[in-house]
């Protein structure tokens, strides 16, 4: 009997060690609306760069943009990417290099893309439009709220509008900072209070859109204050910008991005609680169309290529993925309950393998 009690007692005390404890791996997400796969590995493309009806200074965006090769193009236009993801981390979806990123779901465009990305369920039954419906689905935000080690630590800051609905605020009780809202934080910095004005001040080009940099800035402000567990950041400008058929602001934007990364992953690098301990997550939402680069759907071969980046905190250095096993969106969200140690399911109650990080 006696040794059964001391079996027991030794099994309760193991038990809190081996639950994941606060702060020990915070996860950050970033999702770039819209940005190939093609940009993303090769750098510009000549054919889009050189045409008068997508780029209109076409001398400036070549001096900025063009190098001989792909490895150098790509270079220039990420160069955080190219130079500390390439180096420490892990990249999926060159398939110049065999290595394929898809979506699961049959729409190819953004709220099937994010609902599939955070949900692990493609739901093209219900999840079929753009339109500002509460997502019937539980996103692995939701889930990581709803447990007691993450609860009240899960932020997410979007460029579109739409990310009230996808995280479903009201049922999940997250708070989203999206499109053009002020700072939510009860007691505001004064940098915060400064982007609220601006916000106001500045035109609005898209009205359910705003400009990265505020989505960039007010997540930064608040992994400084609140120092979330996990954080979804999402941009937007490149999708708008390609809609638009501006190739030359569409990559000015990806390459903000790219500084925004860099300006996330270095403040995480200077504050002891994220140090060394918190792991990136970067994807995109769908891809473009390979004849048609400005749109995507699912009447646009291409738009289904995605591609999927990690570094930092339990990913190894292993850089460009050649080759490999197909890849899906549904898989991030089973990526990031793996991280935090989630015992997530989808809807139906299935779960998918986690993308490889080593
Ligand atoms: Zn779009």
């Amino acid at each position: 009997m006696k040794k059964y009690l001391l079996a027991f007692l030794l099994i309760a005390l193991c038990l809190p060690v081996m639950a994941k404890r606060k702060g020990e791996n915070p996860v950050v997400v970033v999702m770039v609306d819209g940005l190939r796969w093609q940009d993303v590995f090769m750098g510009a493309d000549s054919a889009l760069l050189n045409n008068k009806k997508f780029v209109s200074n076409i001398k400036l965006n070549n001096e900025k943009f063009w190098r001989a090769t792909p490895e150098e193009r790509r270079a220039a236009l990420l160069p955080f990417v190219w130079s500390h993801v390439a180096e420490h981390g892990i990249l999926y979806g060159n398939r110049a290099k065999g290595s394929r990123m898809n979506v699961a779901n049959g729409m190819h465009f953004s709220y099937p893309g994010y609902n599939e990305t955070l949900t692990g369920y493609p739901d093209d039954a219900r999840v079929h439009s753009n339109d500002a419906f509460p997502n019937p689905n539980v996103t692995v935000f939701e889930a990581a709220n709803g447990d007691a080690r993450y609860n009240n630590s899960v932020y997410c800051f979007g460029s579109w509008d739409r990310f009230h609905e996808i995280f479903n605020m009201q049922r999940s009780g997250i708070p989203v900072n999206a499109g053009w809202d002020a700072s939510k934080n009860l007691g505001k910095t004064q940098a915060e209070e400064l982007y609220d004005l601006i916000g106001q001040e500045i035109p609005h080009l898209w009205p359910t859109v705003r400009y990265d940099a505020f989505t960039y800035r007010y997540a930064l402000e608040c992994l400084k204050t609140a120092h979330p567990q996990l954080t979804f950041v999402g941009f937007g400008e490149p999708d708008d910008f390609a809609h638009e058929g501006r190739y030359g602001s569409y990559l000015e934007s990806a390459q903000r991005f790219d500084l925004f990364l860099k300006g996330l992953w270095d403040y995480c690098q200077s504050d002891p609680f994220y140090r060394d301990k918190t792991t990136f997550i970067v994807t995109v939402d769908h891809g473009r169309g390979s004849e048609k680069w400005e749109h995507h759907g699912n009447k646009l071969p291409g738009s289904d290529e995605t591609w999927f980046m990690a570094f930092g905190n339990g990913v190894k250095a292993k850089g460009e993925v050649s080759g490999g096993a197909q890849i899906y969106n549904k898989q991030v969200a089973f990526t990031i309950a793996k991280l935090l140690d989630l015992d997530f399911k989808n809807t139906e109650g299935k779960t998918e393998k986690a993308i490889p990080l080593k």
